[in-house]
């Protein structure tokens, strides 16, 4: 069974095997974890992106799916991409927030991931509260098939966010 464990921080620093990216539907990149992620990995990362949007999405991916990357000048070796609902846009469903985090683990376990760090999908731009976002994210994670995988790390960037994930995984039992 993998271990789960909460670091707060900045998740393009970590040395896991994939990081995942709050990334929006186009692939192109964007502010948040998403700029953050793009600026540390350079432009070979950009290009993939491009390459996938042209090939495999050329409508872009879907809210709550994933899809894996190369990760460029990152420390880790993928770059698991998902898109989180955006509840400006209305996407306040859970069972879309809880498909980021299983689909970025089938990802991760068809490549063979052992170690893997999330960030607070949907948590900012797409205006889910933090609690929603760890609560979900902890339970989702801690239910789901982890064959293979010896380390979630979940990374909050900030201690209110840091909290929140803490008390989720505190209400785990
Ligand atoms: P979304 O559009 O899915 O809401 P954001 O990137 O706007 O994505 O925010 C998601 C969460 O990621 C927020 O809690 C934000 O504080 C956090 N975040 C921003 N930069 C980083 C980073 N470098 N590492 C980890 N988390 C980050």
């Amino acid at each position: 069974m993998a271990g789960i464990e909460i670091v707060q921080g900045d998740i393009t620093t970590q040395a896991v095997d994939a990081i995942v990216n709050a990334a929006n539907s186009s692939l192109m990149g964007g502010g948040g974890v998403d700029g953050a992620i793009h600026r540390a990995a350079g432009p070979t990362l950009r290009e993939e992106c491009r390459h996938l949007r042209a090939t495999d999405y050329p409508e872009g991916l879907h809210v709550g799916d994933a899809v894996a990357t190369g990760a460029g000048d990152l420390p880790c070796r993928y770059v698991i991409h998902t898109v989180g609902p955006n509840r400006h846009e209305g996407q306040i469903d859970p069972r879309l927030l809880a498909s980021c985090y299983t689909r970025s683990l089938d990802v991760a376990q068809q490549l063979g991931v052992r170690t893997i760090a999330f960030p607070a999908v949907s948590a900012g731009a797409y205006g889910w509260k933090v609690a929603d976002v760890a609560r979900i994210a902890l339970t989702t994670v801690a239910a789901h098939s982890r064959d293979g995988i010896d380390l979630v790390r979940f990374v909050p960037f900030d201690p209110t966010s840091c909290a929140a994930f803490e008390a989720a995984c505190a209400g785990l039992g």
